[in-house]
C-alpha cells in the first residue's frame, strides 16, 4: 500500500526535497495535499505534476489566483490557517510532512497528531515550543511523530533495538556555520548575506540564519530531549565541522555508535517517510573513508556563541520558557535580516525575553501561543525603540 503525505511547506527546502524523494518511489508515495507558503509559482508547478486532492495556500489572499488551477485539475482548495489544519487533517492522508517554517507549524502539526496521522516531524519548533503536549496527544491517539531532522534521525537509527537503561548519552554534531572560530568583535560586522551561506547545508533562511547563531542546535537539544525522553545533562553537542556525522550515542558500557551519511536532507526524509524499514537506492555516493579526508571534533565555543546556554535555561524553566525561547529568536532572526539589528543582538533580545518572560505551565496551546506572542512582542518593543512596559 502506498504512503499518502501531505506535505506542509512543500515550495520550502524539505518540501522540495521531500518532492524529490517522491519521485524516486512514485509506486509507494502518493501526494495527497500540498500546502505552501508565498511561493505561489512553484506551488502551482507541484500542483501541476503531482494533482493532489489538497491544494493549500497560507495566505487568503492567493485564493482567487489558484481558484481556476484548482478546478481544472479537479482539487479542493483552502487557504489561510484553517487550509493548514485542513492539509494536516485530510482524511485520505496517512503521513503528514511538517516543514513549516518557525512557530507557524506548531498548530497544524498538532491538529496531525490529534488526528492519530504519522508524523514527519521537520517543524523542530512545534515540538520545542508544545513538545509536552504533542506527545501527550500521539500517546492518546496513538500518532507517530518520526523525526526528519538529521541529527535526530540519526539518534534514532543509533538508538534502535537498544532499551532506554543501555544509554548514557546523546551527542548532537553541529557544523559550527559559517561563523565557526569567529570572536565577538567579528560577528558585529557580519551581514544577511554572509549569514545565509551555510558551509555544508542548503537550507532556507530561518534555518541557516539559526544555524549560524547555533540556536538551531539549542533548538535540536530540546527536541532531542522531548523525542528520546533524555534528560538535558544527559544530552550534549560537539563541532563537526565536515556534517558527515550527524549524532552519536554512548552506552553504558563507554561504546558509541555514531551515524555517517552525506549531508543530504534526502536521506533523513525518505527514512523518515520509509520508516521503520530503509529503502534504496543511496543518494549520493555512500562515505568512502579513503576519500572523505580528515573527520574532526572540537568543542562548541559557548561564549561566542550561547544559544545552546539559553536553551539548557529555557529547558531548566520549563513551561512555557522553550516556546519563549523559540518565539524570540524568531522575532530576532527576522529583525537581523531586515537588517534592523546587528548579529549578536539576537543572542541579547532571546536573553532578556527569558529574563523578562512570566514562565507558566505548558498545558494548552493556547497558553504557548500567548506565551510565543508575548515573547514577540517584547522584541518587537526592545529593536523598536518603544518603551517597556
Ligand atoms: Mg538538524
Amino acid at each position: 500500500m502506498a504512503r499518502r503525505l501531505s506535505i506542509l511547506g512543500s515550495t520550502g527546502s524539505v518540501g522540495r526535497s521531500t518532492l524529490d524523494v517522491v519521485a524516486g518511489h512514485v509506486d509507494r508515495l502518493v501526494v495527497a495535499a500540498l500546502a505552501a507558503g508565498r511561493n505561489i509559482p512553484l506551488l502551482e508547478a507541484q500542483a501541476r505534476r503531482w494533482r493532489p486532492e489538497l491544494i493549500v495556500a497560507a495566505r487568503d489572499a492567493d485564493r482567487s489566483r489558484l481558484e481556476p488551477l484548482a478546478a481544472e485539475l479537479g482539487a479542493a482548495l483552502a487557504c489561510g490557517d484553517e487550509g493548514l489544519v485542513a492539509a494536516a487533517t485530510l482524511p485520505g492522508a496517512d503521513t503528514v510532512v511538517s516543514a513549516l517554517p518557525g512557530g507557524a507549524g506548531m498548530v497544524p502539526t498538532m491538529a496531525a497528531v490529534e488526528q492519530g496521522r504519522r508524523v514527519a516531524l521537520a517543524n523542530k519548533e512545534s515540538l520545542v515550543m508544545a513538545g509536552e503536549l504533542l506527545l501527550a496527544a500521539a500517546r492518546r491517539t496513538g500518532a507517530e511523530i518520526i523525526p526528519l531532522d538529521s541529527e535526530h534521525s540519526a539518534l534514532e537509527q543509533c538508538l534502535r533495538g537498544r532499551r532506554p537503561e543501555e544509554v548514557r548519552r546523546l551527542v548532537l554534531t553541529a557544523s559550527g556555520g559559517p561563523f565557526r572560530g569567529f570572536h565577538r568583535r567579528q560577528l558585529e560586522q557580519v551581514t544577511p548575506g554572509e549569514a545565509l551561506a551555510h558551509p555544508t547545508w542548503a537550507m532556507g533562511p530561518k534555518i541557516s540564519i539559526d544555524s549560524a547563531t547555533l540556536v538551531n542546535k539549542g533548538l535540536e537539544l530540546i527536541e532531542a530531549c522531548r523525542l528520546f525522553d533524555m534528560p538535558p545533562e544527559r544530552v550534549e553537542v560537539v563541532v563537526h565541522p565536515q556534517s558527515l556525522v550527524h549524532a552519536l550515542v554512548t552506552f553504558v558500557d563507554g561504546a558509541s555508535l555514531a551515524q555517517f551519511a552525506p549531508p543530504d536532507m534526502k536521506l533523513p526524509i525518505r527514512r523518515a517517510l520509509s520508516f521503520p524499514e530503509t529503502w534504496g537506492p543511496p543518494f549520493d555516493p555512500p562515505l568512502d573513508l579513503q576519500r572523505c579526508g580528515p573527520i574532526t571534533f572540537e568543542p562548541v565555543d559557548h561564549g561566542t556563541f550561547p544559544s545552546i546556554t539559553l536553551a539548557r535555561q529555557a529547558l531548566a524553566a520549563g513551561g512555557t520558557a522553550p516556546a519563549a525561547y523559540s518565539a524570540a529568536n524568531e522575532a530576532a532572526v527576522a529583525a537581523f535580516l531586515e537588517g534592523r539589528i546587528a548579529f549578536p543582538r539576537i543572542w541579547g533580545l532571546i536573553t532578556a525575553v527569558l529574563e523578562r518572560q512570566n514562565i507558566v505551565p505548558a498545558d494548552s496551546l493556547e497558553v504557548v501561543q500567548a506565551a510565543a506572542d508575548e515573547a514577540r512582542r517584547r522584541v518587537a518593543a526592545l529593536t523598536e525603540g518603544v518603551a517597556e512596559r
